[in-house]
């Protein structure tokens, strides 16, 4: 299991995945997990305005990767009080939406609506340049697709469950190390 070889392609349940030469070690990818919230406050939803990038001086929904030993609800509350700076309720799991990556892991996120905490004030955490309100039939640039689908779902849209497959086969090597 730690021999240090380089790992090479072996096909494995007719898929190509990075193995170890010498040994039963498989690499087996798993995707990361995300979740995104869609704050309700006065007049619309709570959008933040990327001040890192990806995406920097696009828009984007509070949300975050979710730690590994988080509940994925407990990271969206979280995201929410750092990235625009207030306490949320949770109040419905939208959905599930997936992003596809070939040179990353994929990402599983889950989406949830909220609202802010009776007497919360927004305020833009450092991540972002500044927090706002949108109606959302008139929404700013947004810096992810996936968060496209987020709207979809809470505008009661249906998921579109079209998306391509990972591929089988990594574009990096490397190497058997833990
Ligand atoms: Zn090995």
């Amino acid at each position: 299991m730690q021999c240090g070889a380089p790992l090479v392609i072996k096909v494995i349940e007719g898929r190509e995945l990075e193995a170890c030469p010498n040994d039963d070690y498989v690499l087996w990818r798993d995707p990361k997990v995300a979740a995104a919230v869609v704050v309700e406050a006065e007049g619309g939803i709570v959008l933040g305005r990327r001040a890192i990038e990806p995406g920097r001086g696009l828009w984007c929904l509070p949300g975050g990767f979710v730690n590994h030993d988080e509940d994925p609800a407990a990271a969206a509350v979280r995201e929410c009080r750092e990235e625009i700076g207030a306490e949320v309720e949770l109040t419905e799991l939208l959905g599930v939406y997936h992003v596809a990556k070939t040179t990353a892991s994929s990402i599983i996120g889950i989406a949830y609506r909220g609202r802010l905490v009776d007497g919360q004030k927004l305020a833009a955490g450092s991540e972002m340049l500044e927090v706002g309100v949108f109606t959302p039939g008139a929404l700013p640039p947004l810096a992810f697709p996936s968060h496209r689908e987020v709207l979809a779902l809470y505008a009661g849209e249906p998921a579109p469950y079209a998306s391509p497959p990972s591929p089988g086969r990594a574009s990096w090597p490397p190497r058997h190390m833990r």
